[in-house]
């Protein structure tokens, strides 16, 4: 598997290789805060499997040796990497892929800081686009 991605403004691109180790959605305060969302979808691959095309990233250390690289540019939060928990990892951020659909979670991870109201939405209406448009 090969696979591309990069931030919104396009400034910053990046390539993995390789299989991920996992795939899975992470619902902790840290990710949520640092997207702006509500979950993030995370896949780690070997950092020897990950190589930065363009661009240069900002790091922010959110917590302990938690280091979240984004766009200084447009903001787009892409990769983690944390060398005391995950060594020789980077956790890419899915949606930051050109094709998103190639790596679909696997696992719904820290839910015990899961929002309540994402722990089920299939009763919640669904718009193509927008209500009544
Ligand atoms: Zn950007
Ligand atoms: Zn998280």
């Amino acid at each position: 598997m090969k696979l591309e991605g990069g931030c919104q403004c396009g400034d910053v691109r990046y390539r993995v290789e390789g299989e991920p180790l996992h795939a899975a959605f992470c619902h902790c305060e840290d990710c949520r805060k640092s997207a702006g969302a509500p979950v993030v979808a995370w896949a780690a691959f070997k950092s020897s499997d990950f190589e930065v095309l363009r661009g240069e990233v900002a790091v922010y250390n959110s917590s302990g040796s938690a280091m979240r690289h984004f766009c200084p540019r447009c903001g787009t939060g892409l990769w983690y990497t944390n060398e005391a928990y995950l060594p020789g990892l980077v956790d890419i951020q899915i949606a930051t892929l050109d094709d998103p659909e190639a790596l679909p979670p696997g696992a719904h991870i820290q839910v015990a800081e899961r929002i309540s109201w994402m722990t089920d939405t299939t009763g919640v209406p669904e718009f193509e686009r927008y209500p009544g448009g």
